[in-house]
Protein backbone atom coordinates (compact mmCIF):
# COMPACT_ATOMS: atom_id res chain seq x y z
CA UNK A 1 0.00 0.00 0.00
CA UNK A 2 1.46 3.46 -0.96
CA UNK A 3 1.70 6.03 1.28
CA UNK A 4 -0.79 8.47 -0.03
CA UNK A 5 -3.78 5.54 0.42
CA UNK A 6 -2.95 5.18 4.14
CA UNK A 7 -3.00 8.73 4.68
CA UNK A 8 -6.55 8.76 3.48
CA UNK A 9 -7.82 6.22 5.45
CA UNK A 10 -6.44 7.51 8.55
CA UNK A 11 -7.78 10.37 7.63
CA UNK A 12 -11.67 9.24 7.30
CA UNK A 13 -11.16 6.75 10.81
CA UNK A 14 -10.22 9.92 12.42
CA UNK A 15 -13.31 11.43 11.54
CA UNK A 16 -15.03 8.59 12.76
CA UNK A 17 -17.74 9.04 15.44
CA UNK A 18 -16.09 7.37 18.71
CA UNK A 19 -17.33 3.67 19.12
CA UNK A 20 -17.34 3.87 22.86
CA UNK A 21 -18.89 0.89 24.18
CA UNK A 22 -20.20 -0.11 20.77
CA UNK A 23 -18.08 -3.09 20.61
CA UNK A 24 -15.08 -4.00 18.68
CA UNK A 25 -14.08 -2.48 15.39
CA UNK A 26 -15.22 -4.76 12.42
CA UNK A 27 -12.91 -7.33 11.41
CA UNK A 28 -12.82 -5.94 7.38
CA UNK A 29 -11.84 -2.35 9.03
CA UNK A 30 -9.61 -3.84 11.77
CA UNK A 31 -7.25 -6.23 9.23
CA UNK A 32 -7.31 -2.48 6.77
CA UNK A 33 -5.73 -0.99 9.50
CA UNK A 34 -2.95 -3.75 10.68
CA UNK A 35 -1.94 -4.05 7.21
CA UNK A 36 -1.74 -0.25 6.58
CA UNK A 37 0.82 -0.06 10.22
CA UNK A 38 2.54 -2.83 8.89
CA UNK A 39 3.41 -1.22 5.72
CA UNK A 40 3.95 2.05 7.25
CA UNK A 41 6.64 0.73 9.59
CA UNK A 42 7.92 -1.57 7.15
CA UNK A 43 8.53 0.85 4.35
CA UNK A 44 11.97 1.47 2.67
CA UNK A 45 11.24 4.99 3.58
CA UNK A 46 11.71 3.80 7.19
CA UNK A 47 15.42 2.54 6.14
CA UNK A 48 14.65 -0.16 9.38
CA UNK A 49 13.96 2.18 11.95
CA UNK A 50 17.05 2.04 13.92
CA UNK A 51 17.47 3.27 17.61
CA UNK A 52 18.75 6.55 17.38
CA UNK A 53 18.41 7.43 14.13
CA UNK A 54 16.43 9.70 11.76
CA UNK A 55 14.30 6.86 10.61
CA UNK A 56 13.76 5.88 14.29
CA UNK A 57 12.39 9.47 14.80
CA UNK A 58 10.10 9.02 11.78
CA UNK A 59 8.44 6.04 12.87
CA UNK A 60 7.87 7.43 16.29
CA UNK A 61 6.48 10.50 15.02
CA UNK A 62 3.83 8.08 13.14
CA UNK A 63 3.17 6.58 15.72
CA UNK A 64 2.58 9.78 17.77
CA UNK A 65 0.03 10.53 15.31
CA UNK A 66 -1.64 6.76 15.67
CA UNK A 67 -1.50 7.20 19.29
CA UNK A 68 -3.25 10.35 18.86
CA UNK A 69 -6.15 9.55 16.71
CA UNK A 70 -6.39 6.07 18.51
CA UNK A 71 -7.53 8.65 21.63
CA UNK A 72 -4.83 7.94 23.92
CA UNK A 73 -3.43 10.46 25.76
CA UNK A 74 0.14 11.27 26.13
CA UNK A 75 2.04 9.82 28.83
CA UNK A 76 5.63 10.28 27.62
CA UNK A 77 8.35 12.77 29.21
CA UNK A 78 6.60 16.37 30.15
CA UNK A 79 3.16 15.99 28.34
CA UNK A 80 4.34 14.95 25.35
CA UNK A 81 4.11 11.25 24.04
CA UNK A 82 7.60 10.62 23.36
CA UNK A 83 9.82 8.86 26.17
CA UNK A 84 13.72 9.48 25.68
CA UNK A 85 16.17 7.33 26.75
CA UNK A 86 20.24 7.69 26.59
CA UNK A 87 22.51 4.78 25.57
CA UNK A 88 26.39 4.08 24.90
CA UNK A 89 26.30 3.83 20.96
CA UNK A 90 28.73 1.39 19.39
CA UNK A 91 32.01 2.78 19.06
CA UNK A 92 33.90 3.32 15.83
CA UNK A 93 36.69 4.38 14.51
CA UNK A 94 37.15 8.29 14.39
CA UNK A 95 39.33 10.23 11.71
CA UNK A 96 42.08 11.56 14.21
CA UNK A 97 44.07 8.08 15.20
CA UNK A 98 47.93 8.34 14.01
CA UNK A 99 51.24 6.25 15.38
CA UNK A 100 54.53 7.44 14.51
CA UNK A 101 57.69 4.76 15.61
CA UNK A 102 60.69 6.09 14.95
CA UNK A 103 60.76 7.84 11.65
CA UNK A 104 57.82 6.22 10.30
CA UNK A 105 54.40 7.27 10.28
CA UNK A 106 52.29 4.60 9.76
CA UNK A 107 49.15 4.55 7.93
CA UNK A 108 45.94 3.85 10.24
CA UNK A 109 43.69 0.98 9.18
CA UNK A 110 47.03 -0.57 7.00
CA UNK A 111 49.54 -0.46 9.41
CA UNK A 112 47.89 -0.24 12.37
CA UNK A 113 44.51 0.57 13.92
CA UNK A 114 43.17 0.99 17.83
CA UNK A 115 41.47 -1.68 19.85
CA UNK A 116 38.08 -1.29 21.84
CA UNK A 117 39.80 -0.99 24.67
CA UNK A 118 42.00 2.24 23.42
CA UNK A 119 41.42 5.20 25.85
CA UNK A 120 41.64 8.07 23.48
CA UNK A 121 45.27 10.23 24.36
CA UNK A 122 47.83 11.99 22.41
CA UNK A 123 51.31 9.95 23.70
CA UNK A 124 54.76 10.50 23.09
CA UNK A 125 56.95 7.44 24.87
CA UNK A 126 59.20 4.80 24.21
CA UNK A 127 59.51 1.66 22.94
CA UNK A 128 59.33 -1.39 25.83
CA UNK A 129 59.24 -5.00 24.71
CA UNK A 130 57.84 -7.32 27.45
CA UNK A 131 56.86 -10.68 25.46
CA UNK A 132 53.06 -11.42 25.27
CA UNK A 133 52.95 -9.27 28.90
CA UNK A 134 51.59 -12.60 30.37
CA UNK A 135 51.76 -12.46 34.37
CA UNK A 136 51.52 -16.25 35.94
CA UNK A 137 52.78 -16.48 38.84
CA UNK A 138 51.38 -20.15 39.38
CA UNK A 139 53.60 -21.09 36.78
CA UNK A 140 56.78 -19.03 37.53
CA UNK A 141 56.17 -16.81 34.37
CA UNK A 142 56.57 -12.85 34.29
CA UNK A 143 56.97 -11.34 30.98
CA UNK A 144 57.77 -8.00 32.62
CA UNK A 145 60.70 -9.86 34.57
CA UNK A 146 63.90 -7.32 33.75
CA UNK A 147 61.63 -5.16 32.03
CA UNK A 148 60.48 -1.20 32.63
CA UNK A 149 57.09 -0.61 30.88
CA UNK A 150 57.26 3.09 33.44
CA UNK A 151 56.54 5.79 31.12
CA UNK A 152 56.87 2.97 28.15
CA UNK A 153 54.47 1.64 25.14
CA UNK A 154 53.93 -1.99 26.41
CA UNK A 155 55.10 -3.72 23.02
CA UNK A 156 54.10 -7.59 23.15
CA UNK A 157 52.49 -10.25 21.20
CA UNK A 158 48.71 -11.12 20.64
CA UNK A 159 49.90 -14.88 21.09
CA UNK A 160 51.00 -16.64 23.91
CA UNK A 161 54.00 -19.35 24.63
CA UNK A 162 51.59 -21.90 23.29
CA UNK A 163 49.67 -20.11 21.11
CA UNK A 164 45.99 -19.19 21.44
CA UNK A 165 43.73 -22.16 21.33
CA UNK A 166 41.04 -23.90 23.77
CA UNK A 167 43.77 -25.85 25.11
CA UNK A 168 46.40 -23.28 25.62
CA UNK A 169 47.87 -24.11 28.99
CA UNK A 170 48.00 -20.16 28.99
CA UNK A 171 44.37 -19.44 28.49
CA UNK A 172 43.46 -18.20 31.77
CA UNK A 173 46.41 -15.77 31.38
CA UNK A 174 45.95 -14.59 27.80
CA UNK A 175 42.41 -11.97 27.34
CA UNK A 176 44.06 -9.11 26.03
CA UNK A 177 42.82 -6.71 28.80
CA UNK A 178 44.26 -8.98 31.35
CA UNK A 179 47.90 -8.09 29.76
CA UNK A 180 46.68 -4.51 29.04
CA UNK A 181 45.95 -4.02 32.89
CA UNK A 182 49.20 -6.17 33.70
CA UNK A 183 51.23 -2.99 31.78
CA UNK A 184 49.32 -0.07 32.82
CA UNK A 185 49.87 -1.45 36.46
CA UNK A 186 53.71 -1.12 35.71
CA UNK A 187 53.10 2.17 34.30
CA UNK A 188 53.04 1.72 30.87
CA UNK A 189 51.63 4.60 29.45
CA UNK A 190 50.01 3.03 25.85
CA UNK A 191 50.48 -0.53 24.81
CA UNK A 192 51.01 -2.15 21.65
CA UNK A 193 49.78 -5.42 20.51
CA UNK A 194 51.39 -7.32 17.17
CA UNK A 195 50.92 -10.65 15.77
CA UNK A 196 54.40 -12.41 15.62
CA UNK A 197 52.72 -15.91 15.58
CA UNK A 198 50.26 -15.49 12.50
CA UNK A 199 49.92 -19.93 12.36
CA UNK A 200 48.82 -19.80 15.87
CA UNK A 201 46.81 -16.65 16.78
CA UNK A 202 44.19 -14.88 14.97
CA UNK A 203 44.15 -11.19 13.91
CA UNK A 204 42.17 -9.13 16.96
CA UNK A 205 39.32 -8.05 14.60
CA UNK A 206 39.53 -4.13 13.32
CA UNK A 207 36.20 -2.16 14.13
CA UNK A 208 34.51 -2.61 17.48
CA UNK A 209 31.44 -5.40 17.68
CA UNK A 210 31.28 -4.83 21.74
CA UNK A 211 31.34 -1.92 24.07
CA UNK A 212 34.43 -2.84 25.29
CA UNK A 213 35.62 -0.86 28.43
CA UNK A 214 38.50 1.12 27.87
CA UNK A 215 41.78 1.25 29.55
CA UNK A 216 43.42 4.35 30.89
CA UNK A 217 45.94 4.25 27.54
CA UNK A 218 46.11 4.30 24.26
CA UNK A 219 46.13 0.67 22.54
CA UNK A 220 47.06 -0.22 19.03
CA UNK A 221 47.46 -3.38 17.39
CA UNK A 222 50.50 -3.82 14.39
CA UNK A 223 49.56 -5.36 11.61
CA UNK A 224 51.98 -7.45 9.50
CA UNK A 225 53.00 -4.18 7.76
CA UNK A 226 53.18 -2.17 11.16
CA UNK A 227 55.14 -4.67 12.41
CA UNK A 228 57.96 -4.76 10.38
CA UNK A 229 58.61 -1.27 11.40
CA UNK A 230 58.53 -1.46 15.04
CA UNK A 231 62.21 -0.80 16.32
CA UNK A 232 64.01 -1.44 19.48
CA UNK A 233 64.17 -1.04 22.88
CA UNK A 234 64.04 2.37 23.69
CA UNK A 235 62.94 3.68 20.49
CA UNK A 236 60.56 7.10 19.97
CA UNK A 237 57.21 6.38 19.41
CA UNK A 238 54.03 9.18 19.09
CA UNK A 239 50.38 7.48 19.29
CA UNK A 240 47.42 9.53 19.45
CA UNK A 241 44.16 6.81 19.50
CA UNK A 242 40.77 8.43 18.56
CA UNK A 243 37.53 6.37 19.16
CA UNK A 244 34.46 7.84 19.16
CA UNK A 245 32.19 6.45 21.69
CA UNK A 246 28.76 8.72 21.45
CA UNK A 247 26.14 9.05 24.24
CA UNK A 248 22.34 8.48 22.04
CA UNK A 249 19.37 9.10 22.15
CA UNK A 250 15.96 6.60 21.29
CA UNK A 251 12.73 7.31 21.99
CA UNK A 252 9.80 5.34 23.37
CA UNK A 253 6.27 6.65 22.48
CA UNK A 254 3.95 6.10 25.03
CA UNK A 255 0.05 6.84 25.78
CA UNK A 256 -2.58 6.71 28.18
CA UNK A 257 -6.03 5.31 28.39
CA UNK A 258 -7.84 6.12 32.08
CA UNK A 259 -10.33 4.51 33.43
CA UNK A 260 -10.00 5.98 36.60
CA UNK A 261 -8.49 2.90 38.42
CA UNK A 262 -6.29 2.09 40.63
CA UNK A 263 -4.09 -0.50 38.51
CA UNK A 264 -2.80 -0.26 35.09
CA UNK A 265 -2.12 -2.73 32.11
CA UNK A 266 0.74 -2.01 30.43
CA UNK A 267 0.67 -3.04 26.29
CA UNK A 268 3.67 -2.99 24.69
CA UNK A 269 5.64 -3.69 21.48
CA UNK A 270 9.11 -2.38 20.29
CA UNK A 271 8.95 -0.35 16.86
CA UNK A 272 12.97 -0.19 16.53
CA UNK A 273 14.23 -2.59 13.94
CA UNK A 274 18.13 -2.83 12.50
CA UNK A 275 18.51 -0.31 10.21
CA UNK A 276 20.65 -1.26 7.44
CA UNK A 277 21.96 -4.20 9.27
CA UNK A 278 24.96 -3.64 10.78
CA UNK A 279 24.12 -4.63 14.09
CA UNK A 280 22.50 -7.46 14.79
CA UNK A 281 21.63 -9.20 11.60
CA UNK A 282 22.22 -12.32 10.76
CA UNK A 283 22.44 -11.90 6.77
CA UNK A 284 26.04 -11.30 5.54
CA UNK A 285 26.21 -9.35 2.62
CA UNK A 286 26.45 -5.83 0.86
CA UNK A 287 24.16 -3.20 3.92
CA UNK A 288 20.73 -3.55 3.01
CA UNK A 289 17.45 -2.13 4.56
CA UNK A 290 16.11 -4.26 7.49
CA UNK A 291 12.43 -3.89 7.35
CA UNK A 292 11.35 -5.67 10.38
CA UNK A 293 7.60 -6.25 9.46
CA UNK A 294 7.15 -9.17 11.56
CA UNK A 295 10.04 -7.76 13.76
CA UNK A 296 8.11 -6.14 14.63
CA UNK A 297 5.89 -3.45 12.98
CA UNK A 298 3.44 -6.90 13.48
CA UNK A 299 3.51 -6.55 16.90
CA UNK A 300 2.78 -2.52 16.86
CA UNK A 301 -0.18 -2.60 14.64
CA UNK A 302 -1.62 -4.99 16.98
CA UNK A 303 -0.73 -2.44 20.03
CA UNK A 304 -2.67 -0.20 17.67
CA UNK A 305 -5.83 -2.31 17.03
CA UNK A 306 -5.89 -3.11 21.09
CA UNK A 307 -5.85 0.75 21.68
CA UNK A 308 -8.83 0.97 19.78
CA UNK A 309 -10.60 -1.84 20.56
CA UNK A 310 -10.05 -1.51 24.13
CA UNK A 311 -11.97 1.64 24.50
CA UNK A 312 -15.13 -0.25 22.85
CA UNK A 313 -15.00 -3.23 25.26
CA UNK A 314 -17.03 -2.98 28.40
CA UNK A 315 -15.35 -5.99 29.83
CA UNK A 316 -11.95 -3.82 30.51
CA UNK A 317 -13.09 -0.89 32.16
CA UNK A 318 -11.76 -2.22 35.41
CA UNK A 319 -8.10 -1.21 34.49
CA UNK A 320 -6.45 1.81 32.91
CA UNK A 321 -4.06 1.02 29.70
CA UNK A 322 -0.91 2.18 28.97
CA UNK A 323 0.32 1.67 25.68
CA UNK A 324 4.11 1.53 24.89
CA UNK A 325 6.02 0.79 21.51
CA UNK A 326 9.61 0.66 22.83
CA UNK A 327 13.16 1.74 21.23
CA UNK A 328 16.27 0.04 21.59
CA UNK A 329 15.24 -3.30 21.76
CA UNK A 330 17.35 -4.57 18.91
CA UNK A 331 20.42 -3.20 20.63
CA UNK A 332 19.29 -4.88 24.46
CA UNK A 333 16.13 -4.04 25.88
CA UNK A 334 17.18 -0.30 26.38
CA UNK A 335 13.94 1.08 25.83
CA UNK A 336 11.65 -0.80 28.09
CA UNK A 337 14.81 -1.43 31.09
CA UNK A 338 14.96 2.74 31.43
CA UNK A 339 11.28 2.90 30.77
CA UNK A 340 10.91 0.44 34.11
CA UNK A 341 13.78 2.50 36.21
CA UNK A 342 12.08 5.87 35.07
CA UNK A 343 8.83 4.70 35.01
CA UNK A 344 6.32 7.54 33.74
CA UNK A 345 3.97 5.89 36.07
CA UNK A 346 4.49 4.16 39.68
CA UNK A 347 5.17 0.49 38.82
CA UNK A 348 3.90 -0.57 41.86
CA UNK A 349 0.26 0.56 39.93
CA UNK A 350 0.82 -1.96 37.15
CA UNK A 351 -1.18 -4.83 37.28
CA UNK A 352 0.58 -6.29 34.47
CA UNK A 353 2.39 -6.20 30.90
CA UNK A 354 1.25 -8.20 27.62
CA UNK A 355 4.59 -7.64 25.04
CA UNK A 356 3.82 -8.61 21.60
CA UNK A 357 7.02 -9.43 19.70
CA UNK A 358 6.82 -11.04 15.99
CA UNK A 359 2.85 -11.73 16.12
CA UNK A 360 2.98 -11.16 11.68
CA UNK A 361 3.95 -14.95 11.27
CA UNK A 362 0.44 -17.18 12.23
CA UNK A 363 1.05 -20.41 10.28
CA UNK A 364 -1.53 -23.23 9.50
CA UNK A 365 -1.24 -24.79 12.68
CA UNK A 366 -2.36 -21.92 14.16
CA UNK A 367 0.27 -21.78 16.83
CA UNK A 368 0.91 -18.79 19.23
CA UNK A 369 3.78 -19.23 21.50
CA UNK A 370 3.03 -17.22 24.98
CA UNK A 371 6.32 -17.01 27.01
CA UNK A 372 6.54 -16.17 30.70
CA UNK A 373 3.51 -17.68 31.72
CA UNK A 374 5.12 -18.53 35.21
CA UNK A 375 5.04 -15.10 36.28
CA UNK A 376 1.61 -15.44 37.93
CA UNK A 377 -0.63 -18.00 38.67
CA UNK A 378 -2.99 -16.27 37.09
CA UNK A 379 -1.69 -17.41 33.58
CA UNK A 380 -2.69 -20.23 33.59
CA UNK A 381 -6.57 -19.64 33.16
CA UNK A 382 -5.93 -17.96 29.83
CA UNK A 383 -4.75 -21.22 27.78
CA UNK A 384 -8.30 -22.40 27.96
CA UNK A 385 -9.74 -18.90 26.00
CA UNK A 386 -11.37 -19.82 22.31
CA UNK A 387 -10.65 -16.36 20.66
CA UNK A 388 -9.09 -16.56 17.90
CA UNK A 389 -9.19 -20.57 17.48
CA UNK A 390 -5.52 -20.18 18.38
CA UNK A 391 -3.40 -23.58 19.30
CA UNK A 392 -1.41 -22.10 22.33
CA UNK A 393 1.95 -23.42 23.32
CA UNK A 394 3.25 -21.86 26.89
CA UNK A 395 6.38 -21.42 28.81
CA UNK A 396 7.09 -20.33 31.93
CA UNK A 397 10.31 -18.07 31.98
CA UNK A 398 10.08 -14.68 32.87
CA UNK A 399 13.52 -13.84 31.05
CA UNK A 400 13.54 -14.26 27.16
CA UNK A 401 14.78 -12.47 24.50
CA UNK A 402 12.21 -9.01 24.34
CA UNK A 403 11.03 -6.05 26.46
CA UNK A 404 8.66 -8.57 28.74
CA UNK A 405 12.08 -9.30 30.49
CA UNK A 406 12.27 -5.98 31.59
CA UNK A 407 9.12 -5.61 33.89
CA UNK A 408 9.93 -9.17 34.91
CA UNK A 409 12.86 -7.91 36.55
CA UNK A 410 10.81 -5.32 38.06
CA UNK A 411 7.93 -7.76 39.52
CA UNK A 412 5.26 -7.34 36.62
CA UNK A 413 3.70 -10.46 35.48
CA UNK A 414 4.93 -10.09 32.04
CA UNK A 415 4.11 -12.48 29.42
CA UNK A 416 5.17 -12.61 25.49
CA UNK A 417 2.98 -13.60 22.66
CA UNK A 418 5.13 -14.84 19.54
CA UNK A 419 3.82 -16.38 16.41
CA UNK A 420 7.49 -18.09 15.90
CA UNK A 421 10.35 -17.56 14.19
CA UNK A 422 11.68 -18.26 10.86
CA UNK A 423 14.09 -17.77 8.03
CA UNK A 424 13.53 -14.12 7.42
CA UNK A 425 14.05 -13.12 10.87
CA UNK A 426 16.62 -10.45 11.17
CA UNK A 427 17.69 -10.27 7.80
CA UNK A 428 16.24 -7.83 5.12
CA UNK A 429 13.55 -10.24 3.59
CA UNK A 430 11.66 -9.76 6.67
CA UNK A 431 8.89 -7.83 4.70
CA UNK A 432 5.07 -6.60 4.74
CA UNK A 433 4.00 -9.31 2.05
CA UNK A 434 5.44 -12.19 3.96
CA UNK A 435 2.27 -11.12 6.84
CA UNK A 436 -0.15 -13.09 7.74
CA UNK A 437 -2.89 -10.24 8.67
CA UNK A 438 -5.87 -12.47 9.00
CA UNK A 439 -3.29 -14.26 11.20
CA UNK A 440 -2.38 -10.80 13.04
CA UNK A 441 -6.51 -10.39 13.73
CA UNK A 442 -7.05 -13.71 15.27
CA UNK A 443 -3.91 -13.01 17.34
CA UNK A 444 -5.56 -9.68 18.37
CA UNK A 445 -8.92 -11.10 18.98
CA UNK A 446 -7.21 -13.90 21.42
CA UNK A 447 -5.47 -11.05 23.46
CA UNK A 448 -8.65 -8.99 23.85
CA UNK A 449 -10.07 -12.12 25.45
CA UNK A 450 -7.11 -12.56 27.90
CA UNK A 451 -7.39 -8.50 28.63
CA UNK A 452 -11.18 -9.41 29.20
CA UNK A 453 -10.91 -12.41 31.06
CA UNK A 454 -8.64 -10.72 33.65
CA UNK A 455 -10.42 -7.52 34.04
CA UNK A 456 -11.17 -7.35 37.85
CA UNK A 457 -9.85 -4.88 40.72
CA UNK A 458 -7.09 -7.19 41.66
CA UNK A 459 -3.59 -7.21 40.64
CA UNK A 460 -2.16 -10.07 39.55
CA UNK A 461 -0.01 -12.29 41.77
CA UNK A 462 3.78 -11.74 40.42
CA UNK A 463 5.73 -15.33 40.86
CA UNK A 464 9.52 -15.77 39.87
CA UNK A 465 9.74 -18.53 37.11
CA UNK A 466 13.21 -21.09 37.34
CA UNK A 467 13.74 -22.15 34.43
CA UNK A 468 15.92 -21.95 31.57
CA UNK A 469 17.85 -18.52 30.34
CA UNK A 470 17.08 -18.12 26.55
CA UNK A 471 19.41 -15.29 26.61
CA UNK A 472 22.07 -17.84 27.27
CA UNK A 473 24.82 -17.80 24.22
CA UNK A 474 25.04 -21.43 22.67
CA UNK A 475 28.70 -21.69 22.62
CA UNK A 476 29.00 -22.20 26.42
CA UNK A 477 28.84 -25.21 27.75
CA UNK A 478 27.86 -23.66 31.14
CA UNK A 479 25.74 -20.77 32.50
CA UNK A 480 25.82 -18.31 35.59
CA UNK A 481 22.47 -17.62 34.86
CA UNK A 482 22.29 -14.10 34.78
CA UNK A 483 20.75 -10.94 32.79
CA UNK A 484 23.83 -8.71 32.39
CA UNK A 485 22.99 -4.96 32.63
CA UNK A 486 23.47 -3.60 29.09
CA UNK A 487 23.43 -0.17 29.74
CA UNK A 488 26.45 -0.11 32.81
CA UNK A 489 29.84 1.21 31.45
CA UNK A 490 31.67 0.65 34.55
CA UNK A 491 34.12 -2.12 35.20
CA UNK A 492 33.24 -5.34 35.33
CA UNK A 493 29.59 -7.08 34.65
CA UNK A 494 26.50 -5.68 36.05
CA UNK A 495 23.70 -7.93 36.77
CA UNK A 496 20.39 -7.15 36.15
CA UNK A 497 18.45 -10.20 36.97
CA UNK A 498 19.52 -13.60 38.48
CA UNK A 499 17.62 -16.76 37.02
CA UNK A 500 15.94 -19.09 39.99
CA UNK A 501 17.96 -22.20 40.63
CA UNK A 502 20.42 -21.21 38.45
CA UNK A 503 24.55 -21.34 39.52
CA UNK A 504 24.40 -17.55 40.11
CA UNK A 505 21.06 -17.59 42.19
CA UNK A 506 22.16 -20.52 44.27
CA UNK A 507 25.32 -18.95 45.33
CA UNK A 508 23.41 -16.22 46.01
CA UNK A 509 24.21 -13.58 43.39
CA UNK A 510 21.48 -10.79 43.02
CA UNK A 511 20.47 -8.16 40.60
CA UNK A 512 22.91 -4.85 41.08
CA UNK A 513 26.03 -7.03 42.23
CA UNK A 514 28.81 -6.25 39.84
CA UNK A 515 31.04 -9.50 39.02
CA UNK A 516 34.53 -8.40 38.50
CA UNK A 517 36.07 -11.94 38.86
CA UNK A 518 35.58 -15.51 38.20
CA UNK A 519 37.81 -18.00 39.21
CA UNK A 520 41.30 -16.98 38.41
CA UNK A 521 39.64 -14.47 35.59
CA UNK A 522 39.19 -11.15 35.73
CA UNK A 523 35.91 -9.79 34.32
CA UNK A 524 36.66 -6.43 33.53
CA UNK A 525 33.63 -6.44 30.84
CA UNK A 526 31.20 -8.19 28.95
CA UNK A 527 33.78 -9.97 26.42
CA UNK A 528 36.31 -10.26 29.18
CA UNK A 529 33.16 -12.40 31.40
CA UNK A 530 31.83 -14.12 28.07
CA UNK A 531 35.47 -15.52 27.62
CA UNK A 532 35.87 -15.97 31.07
CA UNK A 533 32.61 -18.45 30.67
CA UNK A 534 34.11 -20.30 28.02
CA UNK A 535 36.70 -21.73 30.28
CA UNK A 536 34.44 -23.59 32.71
CA UNK A 537 32.99 -26.75 31.92
CA UNK A 538 29.16 -28.63 33.72
CA UNK A 539 30.76 -30.08 37.07
CA UNK A 540 33.32 -27.22 37.73
CA UNK A 541 33.17 -25.10 40.85
CA UNK A 542 34.15 -21.54 41.04
CA UNK A 543 34.56 -18.63 43.11
CA UNK A 544 33.06 -15.87 42.28
CA UNK A 545 34.24 -12.12 43.04
CA UNK A 546 32.01 -9.16 42.92
CA UNK A 547 31.01 -5.69 44.39
CA UNK A 548 27.64 -5.16 46.24
CA UNK A 549 27.13 -2.11 47.42
CA UNK A 550 30.91 -1.44 46.84
CA UNK A 551 31.89 -3.94 48.63
CA UNK A 552 34.63 -6.76 47.10
CA UNK A 553 32.43 -10.56 48.23
CA UNK A 554 33.19 -13.74 47.18
CA UNK A 555 30.77 -16.74 46.71
CA UNK A 556 31.29 -20.29 45.78
CA UNK A 557 29.33 -21.13 42.55
CA UNK A 558 28.71 -24.79 40.91
CA UNK A 559 27.97 -25.02 37.08
CA UNK A 560 25.89 -27.90 36.16
ZN1 LIG B 1 14.51 -8.57 16.58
Amino acid sequence: MNLAACTALLAALAAAPNLHGQGLMPDSTALRLLRTDVYTLADDSMRGRETGTPDEQKAGAYLVKRFKQTGLAPRGDSGTFLNAFQYAAMPITGPGNALQLGRNKLKPGDDFYPLGYAANAHVLTRVARCKYGIVAPQKQRNDFDGVDVAGRAACMSISSPDGIHPHSAWLPYNDLRTRIDNAVQRGANAVIFYNDDPDKADDPPAGFTMKLQPSSVPVVFLTKSGLAKLGQDGDPVVITTDIVREEKTGHNVVGYLGNGRPYTVVVGAHYDHLGMGQEGSLYRGAPAIHNGADDNASGVAVLLQLAADVQRMPNARNNNYLFIAFSGEEKGLYGSSAWTKHATLPIDSINYMLNMDMVGRLDSSGHLAINGTGTSPAWAGITNLKAGNLNIKTSDGGIGPSDHTSFYLQGVPAIHFFTGSHEDYHKPGDDADKINYPGMLRVTRYIEAVIGALNDSTKLTFTKTADTDTSEAPRFTVTLGVVPDYMYDGKGLRIDGVTEGKPAALAGLKAGDVVTALGDHPTPDMMGYMKALGLFKKGDDAQVTFLRDGKETKAQVHFK
